[in-house]
Parts: C-alpha cells; structure tokens; sequence
C-alpha cells in the first residue's frame, strides 16, 4: 500500500522545475538569451506555440530560463501559472490595471506599498478607476465598502511599513459573496511563509528584488495567479510590453533555491533582535508580527508558516531629528537604505502619516524600520546599542 505524502514547501524550493534531462544534464535551467526564435516551417510560425508548451516563440514571451522560473513559482504559490516581470512595482501596477474599466472602483489598503499608491491616485484616476483606501486591520468590516462597481480588492499583510496584518479569509469571503476579485502583495513574507491563493486570493504579487534574488543586486517581480485571473494578468503584462531579461529569471530561479536556508537566519536573528529591542527603554513599540505582543500577532500564527527579516521600531519619545541622525549614520552594520531583502542589515526613517489616509498613525516617537541581514544577530545588538547611546547623548546635547 502506498500513503500519499506531502513534500514540504521547502523540499519543493529545491526540487522544483528541474529538468537537467532536457538540458544536456546541467543541474540548472540554461540561461537563454534570445529575441529571435527561428522556425523550421512557415506553418509552425504562423501558429504559435501555446504558452501551455512552454515553447519559446518570440522574444518576450519567454524563454527556456523564464520558463523554469515561471514553473517553479506557480507551483510554490499554488497558482495555474506564473509571469515574470522587470520589478515589483511593475508586478504591483499590472495586477491593479489588470481587473479595470472606466469607471470601476477599486479598494486598497492604506498600508500599500508608496508608489503602487501613486500609480492608483496619477494613472488609475486619470483613466476613470477610483480608489478607496481602508484600514489594514477592516477584516469582515470591509463588506460595507464594497459598492455595486468594486472590481478588485488590493491587500499587503504585513505592511511593509507599519506592519499591521490583515484578516485575508474575512476580506476574501466578504469579496467572493460580491464577485469581487482579490489581489495580495506577499513580498514581507515570500511564498515560502505564506501562500495567498491556499486562502482564496486570485492574485499573489512579489517583488523579485527582495527575498528571492536575495543579493542585493537584481531587479524582479512575477505575479501568481488562479486559473479564473491568470489570462487578465498575462494580457495587460503584455498589452505594456513587460518582461524580464533572461539573466533576471536565471538568478531569480537561483536565489529561489537558497532561500529557504537564508529565510531561517533572517527570521532567527530578526526574532533575537525584535525580542531586544523591546526591552530597550527608547523603543515605545516593536513593530514585528511574530512577536506575541504583536496586535497581528494571532493572524499571523493563524496563517504564516515563518517571519522574515524586516521589522519596524517606534521610538519612546520624539527624539530630535539629529539626534536620530547620530544614531543611524554611524552604525557599523546597518546601512542606509530602502531595498531590503538581500544578506545586508538596513535601516531608514518611515512617515506614515504623509500618505496613509484611512487609518491615523499615532506614534509617541520617529518610526525607523530595520532589515536584519545574515550577519550574527549578537553583533547587530551591539551595534544598537551603541546607536541607543549616540541617540541620548545627541538628544541631551
Ligand atoms: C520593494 C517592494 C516593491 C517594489 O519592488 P521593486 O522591485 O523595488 O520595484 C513592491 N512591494 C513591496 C511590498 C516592496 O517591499
């Protein structure tokens, strides 16, 4: 008798789409590099190869390297298919253009990642589709806002800034009663710690550049989507002419590989940093949702298999701008900068309340977000602390 078993997500990292037979043996995909794809018969051109073939027909449909991406991220995502694009707010724009007419109106949450909310109040605006932005913690209570033309519901749990999560299940059945589509920015948590379509979200959006290229050095996006969302998403990806290159699906299948093990140090030291950080008399709050005193904390057990590596801090006073200065300008590890993700820990400043418009961001303090990178957590405790000490004295001085 044989039982059926259930690979995990992250034998499935690794095993995925490989098909070192149909390439000459290499273990990975072949990085192809082509726009032209000849033919052999004036017949095979003029009917092209189905996307179903995963037969490369012309330049931006794809190549063998696409392909093997495309293929490895649907199945981790649960999703009838894939498309890859040239970076993630790309992959946030086309998914929130996808589902539209004049005259639509869509809802977004006020935690949405800053210029996917640009493209909604410049571009979605101007072409008639108008936006309401609600609070990320609306759960069921989202169903008052739904109006006879709402086409799409537009989510980011946690929010890459303010980290409040979502109740995904109460939003998706309150949209299903009213036929309403469903879409999910999952880039804080990758496909590996959270899979949106196994809750009923038709669309999973990544931004590439992150966890998955891990690196620090590539720019990605690819959207996931069920069967009843896939073609919508595929079109308005090519009526725009988006694609990615051959060597950002290459490395973006390559990063996929090891991200499981780099995904385990980022949580373990990021819970270790967390943990501190809410000891220290200069934080108010710790903004992490793997931490039990966390407001999202019950949703995130409920529904995630792990935490990555961003986290955000509320500073316990409203300490004097140079006084924050001080402190994160001479860190030793922590650098300065936004595109997080990669083996490198980051700092910068937030200021939620300049956009966010449905929910008021009351804070005792300056809100700093982290990215703990591979580096030993102890090492990065000491380097906050040492910025906590910079921070009073410059306060004082
Ligand atoms: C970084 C990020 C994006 C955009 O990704 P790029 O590849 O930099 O364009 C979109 N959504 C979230 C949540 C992000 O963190």
């Amino acid at each position: 008798m044989t039982t059926s078993r259930v690979e995990s997500k992250r034998t499935r990292l690794v095993q995925s789409a490989r098909h070192s037979s149909d390439w000459n043996g290499a273990l990975n995909a072949p990085l192809m590099r082509a726009s032209t794809i000849l033919f052999d018969r004036l017949d095979e051109y003029e009917v092209r190869p189905d996307r179903s073939s995963r037969k490369p027909s012309y330049g931006i449909a794809g190549t063998t390297t696409h392909f093997a991406f495309q293929e490895a991220l649907a199945e981790l995502e649960g999703a009838a298919d894939a498309i890859t694009l040239s970076s993630g707010l790309a992959a946030n724009t086309v998914a929130l253009q996808a589902f539209v007419n004049q005259g639509d109106h869509i809802l977004v949450t006020d935690s949405i990642y800053y210029p996917a909310r640009r493209f909604c109040d410049k571009i979605l605006k101007r072409q008639g589709v108008e936006t309401t932005y609600y609070d990320p913690t609306i759960g069921a209570g989202i169903e008052a806002l739904i109006r006879p033309n709402t086409k799409l519901i537009y989510m980011e749990t946690p929010g890459s800034l303010t980290f409040e999560m979502q109740d995904v299940p109460a939003i998706v059945a309150a949209a299903r009663k009213h036929g309403v589509r469903t879409a999910l920015d999952n880039t804080w948590a990758t496909p590996l710690f959270y899979r949106p379509l196994e809750q009923g979200v038709d669309v999973s959006i990544q931004a590439g550049t992150k966890y998955i290229g891990g690196h620090g050095d590539l720019m990605l996006g690819y959207i996931a989507a069920n069967e009843a969302s896939f073609r919508a998403v595929y079109d308005m990806a090519l009526f725009h002419g988006h694609c990615c290159g051959p060597e950002e699906a290459y490395q973006g299948l390559r990063g996929l590989r090891s991200m499981g093990a780099r995904l385990d140090q980022h949580q373990r030291g990021a819970l270790a940093v967390a943990r501190w950080l809410q000891e220290r008399p200069e934080v108010d709050r710790v903004l992490y949702p793997a931490l039990p005193e966390d407001p999202g904390h019950a949703l995130w057990k409920r529904d995630f298999d792990g935490a990555t590596g961003l986290l955000g801090i509320v500073l316990a006073k409203p300490y004097e701008h140079r006084a924050v200065e001080a402190m994160i300008e001479s860190y030793k590890y922590f650098g300065i900068g936004a595109s997080w993700g990669s083996f490198a820990s980051l700092v910068v400043s937030g200021y939620p309340e300049r956009h966010q418009t449905a929910r008021r961001w009351e804070a005792t303090g300056p809100l700093l977000r982290y990215h703990i990178g591979l580096e030993d957590p102890d090492d990065l405790i000491n380097d906050l602390t040492a910025g906590f000490e910079r921070l009073e004295q410059a306060n004082k001085g």
